[in-house]
C-alpha cells in the first residue's frame, strides 16, 4: 500500500497519519521528523536544515528529495509506505512521480485532509510535543486531545512546543506554501489528483473534511479507506 498524505500543517495530518499507519502496518515517513531528529541529533543534514525549517521555508529540493527518495528504498518500505510531508511542491511531486515510475511503482491513495487556513493556523499554535513519541496528539485549543495538565495524555510524557510552532510569520509562510496551488503544496497534490483522473481514478483520491473533531476525521477516513 502506497499512499501520500496531504494536509496543511494543524490540519491533524500527524494523527490521521499514524492512523492508516496502523491500519496497513506500514512506515509513516514525515519529512518534518526526519528533519527535527537530525537537528537534535546534531547531523550535518540537521545542521543545514535547522535555519529554513525556523523561517517556515522549504529545506532546499537538493537536500529534501534525494534524502526521501533514499528512505523510501529502506527495507521496511518494500511492503508499502505512507508518506506525509513530502510532496511540498510542484517540483518534489514530478520527481517522486517520476523516481515511482521508474521503480515501476503505483500509488494506491491520494489522501488530502481539507481545511480551511484559520482554523489550521490556532491549531498550530496550541500544539504540544510529547519527548517520548511524536505522534501522541496533544493540542491545548482541541478538547478531544488536550493534555493532562501539562503532561502527554497519552503516555504522561512531558510535552514541548515546536519553536517553529509558536512563531505566527513562520506558520503563515508554511500556509503560503501550502496553500499555493502555482508551484507549492496543493499544486503538488494537484498534480497527483489530476494524474489519477487521466487514468481513470487510480491512484484513489480521498477528500477529507478536516474541520471536525480527531476522531469524526478518523472515521471518515477510516471509512473511506474501506477497513
Ligand atoms: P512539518 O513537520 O511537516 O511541519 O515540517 C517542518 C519543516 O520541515 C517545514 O516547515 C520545512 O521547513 C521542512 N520540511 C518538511 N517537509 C519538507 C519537504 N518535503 N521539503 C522541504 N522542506 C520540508
Amino acid at each position: 500500500m502506497k499512499i501520500l498524505l496531504f494536509g496543511p500543517n494543524g490540519s491533524g495530518k500527524g494523527t490521521q497519519g499514524a492512523i492508516v499507519k496502523d491500519k496497513f502496518k506500514i512506515p509513516h515517513i514525515e519529512t518534518g521528523v526526519i528533519f527535527r531528529e537530525n537537528i537534535s541529533k546534531g547531523t550535518s543534514l540537521g545542521k543545514e536544515a535547522k535555519g529554513y525549517i525556523d523561517r517556515g521555508e522549504l529545506v532546499p529540493d537538493s537536500i529534501t528529495i534525494p534524502m526521501i527518495l533514499d528512505r523510501l528504498k529502506a527495507d521496511d518500505c518494500k511492503k508499502g509506505w505512507l508518506l506525509d510531508g513530502f510532496p511540498r511542491n510542484l517540483t518534489q511531486a514530478q520527481e517522486l512521480d517520476k523516481a515511482l515510475k521508474k521503480e515501476g511503482m503505483t500509488l494506491d491513495y491520494i489522501i488530502e485532509i481539507v481545511l480551511p487556513r484559520e482554523i489550521a493556523k490556532n491549531r498550530i499554535m496550541g500544539r504540544r510535543l510529547c519527548v517520548n513519541d511524536n505522534n501522541h496528539p496533544n493540542n491545548i485549543f482541541i478538547d478531544a486531545i488536550k493534555p493532562n495538565g501539562d503532561k502527554c495524555r497519552v503516555c504522561g510524557g512531558a510535552l514541548k512546543t515546536r519553536s517553529d510552532d509558536q512563531d505566527e510569520a513562520a506558520i503563515d509562510q508554511r500556509h503560503n506554501i501550502y496553500y499555493d496551488t502555482k508551484s507549492g503544496t496543493l499544486a503538488g497534490c494537484n498534480y497527483f489528483k489530476d494524474l489519477s483522473k487521466k487514468s481513470g481514478g487510480s491512484p484513489k483520491v480521498l477528500e477529507i473534511d478536516g474541520r471536525p473533531g480527531v476522531k469524526e476525521v478518523a472515521s471518515d477516513l477510516t471509512a473511506k479507506l474501506g477497513k
